[in-house]
């Protein structure tokens, strides 16, 4: 993935060093932390997690286990990958459904984060196993975002529903909450919601996310992320939290190549599973997130 390429040669490089050496000292251990501290740092990897991570695998690496262990850098280097996978979330959660159908999918984010792509991605992903998705245009903010859907749902092959002039125009939360109860009556058994983003955190906007998540109760709330925003991906990922308090979320444009760390580091600082990865235009550009998979490229 090409988002984590420089991060992935860096680490790589740091831990072939390593198994050059038979036993390893406790210098040894400081100066390959140190370099992967360094690498995650500049991979914009947030510096609490950063500092958690150095602290856990230094700790584990001059333990016991790795003094006794016949081939003490191959031990580093699994150390290293297991504490990757947790900062990633550890196990793969999936998505969850509702006992009782429809089950109710609400898409958060800034604006350009990729939530319009990303429903028709879900769409027709859900479409492949079986379901009979509708996405639901609650994006009145662009103007060309009702539009947008309705492309992506043609593209997807799934029905969208909107609001009709003069039903619910302009109100949001109408629409998700008419959307709910069309879905119930035409035997959609997911209903994927598209709300509007702003392009900065905003208190309009998240009032009225807020205000969907409140009316319609959804069995998850997905906040997705574009990989490319930087720093910024930190304080975006908790604003969000706090205004909606998201169930899941979804790393966008994976396939970028900016440097992809503060994104590796939202599981970490919100305590919620990346759910699924989008890593492309194109709607099947995009697969569940698994951390240890993610673990292993990175460390390739
Ligand atoms: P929204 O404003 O959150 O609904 O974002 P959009 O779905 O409209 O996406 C914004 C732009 O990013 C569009 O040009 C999409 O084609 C593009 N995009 C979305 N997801 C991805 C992705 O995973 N990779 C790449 N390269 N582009 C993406």
């Amino acid at each position: 993935m090409a988002t984590f390429g420089s991060l992935s040669e860096r680490l790589t490089d740091t831990l072939k060093n390593l198994r050059t050496k038979g036993k390893l000292s406790a210098s040894d251990v400081d100066g390959t932390v140190r370099e992967i501290r360094r690498a995650l740092l500049d991979a914009d990897v947030a510096f609490d997690v950063v500092k958690q991570f150095t602290n856990t695998v230094r700790e584990r690496a001059l333990g016991d286990d790795v003094n006794r262990a016949l081939n003490p850098a191959q031990q580093v280097v699994q150390i290293v990958n297991e504490e990757l996978v947790n900062i990633l979330g550890g196990e793969q959660r999936r998505l969850q459904f509702a006992k009782r159908p429809p089950t109710i999918i609400m898409l958060a984010g800034l604006q350009g984060a990729g939530k319009t792509t990303l429903a028709g991605k879900l769409a027709k992903w859900l479409v492949k196993d079986g379901h009979t998705p509708v996405l639901v245009a609650a994006d009145l903010q662009r103007p060309n975002a009702v539009n947008q859907l309705q492309v992506v749902g043609g593209q997807a092959g799934v029905p969208v529903f909107a609001p009709e002039p003069g039903n619910g125009v302009g109100n949001p939360v109408k629409v998700a909450k008419d959307a709910v109860k069309y879905a119930e009556t035409k035997l959609h058994d997911v209903v994927i919601v598209d709300t509007a983003g702003r392009l900065g955190v905003d208190r309009d906007m998240m009032k009225q996310a807020a205000d969907i998540r409140k009316a319609i109760d959804p069995d998850e709330v997905l906040f997705v992320i574009d990989a490319m925003i930087g720093q910024d991906a930190v304080a975006t990922a908790k604003a969000f939290q706090e205004g909606v308090d998201f169930t899941g979320v979804v790393l966008s444009k994976l396939d970028g190549d900016a440097r992809g760390g503060a994104a590796l580091s939202v599981a970490s600082v919100t305590g919620r599973p990346i759910i699924f990865a989008s890593t492309g235009e194109s709607l099947d550009d995009f697969e569940p997130f698994y951390p240890d998979r993610m673990a292993s490229r990175i460390l390739d």
